[in-house]
């Protein structure tokens, strides 16, 4: 047991967590390596959703609002750390789920699916092998994808995802919404928008965001994503990083 007035407390828990959903055989040995490399980032921007992320958190939510076939791409990590999110933005932005998997085994996946239905999903694609097609260019198990879901989606939320994939996401022609925490990552670079955040904070966010302006009018949406640049919001992560060290540095 963590106590809970460990100054880490939060962080502890989600490590615990995921060695737990390791060991379940949910989270894959690399998603252990992938989460440390998030939290160094996290400590970088301070543990908290900074303004960038929350022009990209907004700007996604009208994506997905304005999606004609959204889907959102679920791993290992994804699902230990965001589960109910997932499952709770689906239901409000009407995407898919489809289980995605750098390092894919069936045992994985269906683990993985078994999770999303104890959390109340009712359909989790990429597991049932009759609708499983691929991505063109990409090699390895990486391009599977199903052809009810990513393959024939506009817009697709990709939770930690690899950067080849998302690259290839791209030159399909969609839409590609990243959480990722690394601003450097060629995920971060390829993605049409890139929420630089923890996924643990991001997701609550974004599903707020998404049953705020499921309300509003179309036309108010595609503004919103029409003014927003994701190349500007990349630089204001790079800025406010820096701006945040050099302070430290200052005060120390
Ligand atoms: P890329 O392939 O995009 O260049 P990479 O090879 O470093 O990046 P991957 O393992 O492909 O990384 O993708 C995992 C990404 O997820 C990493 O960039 C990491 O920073 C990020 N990440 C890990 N844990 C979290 C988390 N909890 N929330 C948000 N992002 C996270
Ligand atoms: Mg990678």
């Amino acid at each position: 047991m963590i106590p809970k007035t460990h100054p880490r407390y939060h962080s502890l828990v989600i490590r615990e967590k995921l060695i737990e959903y390791f060991e379940k055989g949910i989270v894959a040995k690399a998603g252990l390596i992938a989460h440390g490399r998030g939290e160094a980032f996290d400590y970088l921007i301070g543990e908290e959703t900074i303004e960038p992320a929350m022009k990209a958190i907004r700007a996604a939510a009208c994506a997905l609002l304005l999606a004609k076939r959204p889907v959102i791409s679920v791993n290992g990590n994804a699902v230990t750390l965001a589960g109910e999110w997932i499952i709770k933005l689906s239901e409000v932005v009407n995407a898919k789920i489809e289980v995605n998997l750098f390092y894919r085994t069936r045992e994985r996946l269906k683990s993985i699916e078994s999770v999303l239905r104890s959390l109340g999903a009712k359909e989790v694609l990429g597991i049932d092998e009759e609708y499983q097609a691929t991505i063109p260019e990409l090699m390895s198990e990486r391009r599977r994808v199903d052809s009810r879901g990513i393959l024939i989606s506009d817009v697709v939320l990709v939770p930690l995802e690899d950067g080849d994939r998302t690259e290839a996401l791209r030159r399909m022609g969609k839409t590609v919404i990243a959480i990722d925490l690394n601003p450097l990552s060629r995920t971060a670079r390829a993605a049409s928008i890139t929420i630089v955040d923890n996924i643990v904070r991001a997701m609550p966010k974004l599903f707020d965001e998404a049953s705020k302006l499921k309300s509003s009018p179309r036309d108010e949406l595609l503004s919103i994503l029409r003014s927003y640049d994701n190349n500007a919001v990349l630089s204001e992560v790079l800025n406010y990083i820096a701006n945040r060290l050099k302070r430290m540095a200052e005060s120390s």
